[in-house]
Formats: structure tokens, sequence, C-alpha cells
């Protein structure tokens, strides 16, 4: 793929106009900046537009396909990423996805939580995870109900190589920005049933929620790592 020649310029404003969304955001919630982590989802670019964000100094990156993210990982000029897992993960591609990635987002089931806790043993780690949570109600997502996010969370007490962080979501697709603030709302509540009925004894800190559409909604909601892929890469994918 080529890209313009000043693919720079195009990034750097894209990025500044994201890095003042988030800003403001934070500002209108009373929320410290800080507390908010920027993983920039390089799923719609290739390696060496994605090496050229890293450039900016931002790290956290996000992929949805693991083939995609084992390539980039190995991709010259991101050898200092910091690798998130946002989509789906089948369990035979744990073993090659676990010692690459920071932090896997999409945990949806026991089986899968098991093959991480293998495969980190295996590498001599601990990964860490997020359980992915339906709050849309939207049948084509994946994603863990209440009663299957208490069922993991049992099962993590036995991982001794994984630790769950957090829960993620993705709002509903149709709704709007109010439909999207429910949603995170009630990924929050959920987050704080758990913590007060002692199902997470280790914490729960990490909310993934927001998108380039809707990261407004989810800091007024408490998302501490926003994921946000279109906003970044205008006028830069074919
Ligand atoms: C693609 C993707 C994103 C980024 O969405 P944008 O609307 O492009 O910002 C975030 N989360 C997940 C799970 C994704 O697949």
């Amino acid at each position: 793929m080529t890209h313009p020649s000043n693919a720079a310029d195009i990034l750097a404003s894209n990025l500044a106009r994201v890095r003042e969304r988030i800003d403001r955001a934070a500002a209108d919630a009373g929320r410290d900046r800080s507390g908010i982590v920027l993983v920039c989802v390089s799923k719609y670019v290739d390696a060496s537009l994605t090496a050229l964000l890293a450039t900016s100094g931002e790290l956290n990156l996000g992929e949805s396909r693991p083939q995609q993210l084992w390539e980039k990982a190995g991709a010259s000029g991101l050898q200092n990423a910091r690798w998130h897992l946002i989509g789906h993960l089948q369990r035979n591609k744990a073993k090659r996805t676990v010692p690459l990635t920071a932090l896997i987002h999409s945990v949806d089931s026991t089986r899968l939580l098991r093959a991480i806790d293998s495969a980190a043993a295996e590498a001599g780690s601990t990964a860490e995870v997020l359980l992915e949570v339906n709050c849309s109600g939207d049948a084509e997502k994946h994603g863990l109900d209440p009663d299957g996010v208490r069922a993991v969370l049992a099962e993590s007490q036995q991982a001794e190589h994984v630790q769950v962080r957090g829960l993620m979501t993705m709002a509903a697709r149709e709704g709007g920005p109010a439909e999207a603030q429910r949603n995170f709302a009630s990924l929050r509540e959920l987050r704080d049933e758990l913590l007060d009925a002692g199902s997470a004894p280790e914490g729960l800190p990490h909310l993934s929620m927001g998108m380039t559409g809707d990261l407004e909604a989810a800091v007024a909601e408490g998302s501490t790592i926003l994921r946000v892929g279109s906003a970044l890469w205008d006028g830069l994918r074919g």
C-alpha cells in the first residue's frame, strides 16, 4: 500500500483531534485525564502506517484479529508497542497470542479463560484479560451476560496465570449516543455489583468502552480504556 506523502501530518492532526475530544470529555465529566488510556485501533491500516502512529508516542495498539496482531507484533517500528487484542479469540490461537499481548479484552467463556491460563503458564507469564459483556442485547455480538460474567470470574479464581482486570463492552449499533450511554452505564453498574458481592476480590479496575462514535458517552460513564480506530485514520485508508 502506498501512502500520501503527507501521511504523517494527516495522522498527527487526526490524533490531536482525538486527544482533544478525550481531554474535553474528561473535563466535562470532572475526571482526571490520566485515568483514561487510549488504545489506538490499527486494524484498518498496514504495519507501516501503524508504525507511523507509534512514532507519535501512542504505544497502546489494538487489533481485532489475532493473525493481524501476530504479523504486526513482529514488524519493524513496532517493537515497543503494547498490543491489545480487542476481537474474538479462538482457543486454538491462545498459545500464539498470549505472549504477544499486554491485554486481551475479549474473554467470553470459561473455556477460553482456561486456554489462556495454560498458554500463559507455558510462557511462564501471567495474562491480563478483560471479560467481554454483551450490554446491548445485540444477538450478533459476542459477550457474556451477567451470569456468564459471574461464572467466568469464579473460574478465574482457579486460574493461576490469568488476572481479570475488568470488563469490556461494545455499545448497540442502533440507538445513537443515548443508547450507547445506557449500555456503558449498565457495564459500570454490573462492575459495581460484582465488587459489592465480593465476586472479584482483586478488583476490576478497568472498563474498556468507547470508540470513535461514542467515546464522550463512555468517558461520562467511567471508561478507563477507549478503543479508537476510525477517527485516527480519516483520509489515510483506502
Ligand atoms: C474496530 C473496533 C473498535 C474501533 O472502532 P472505531 O469506531 O473505528 O473507533 C473498537 N472496539 C472493537 C472491539 C473494534 O472491533
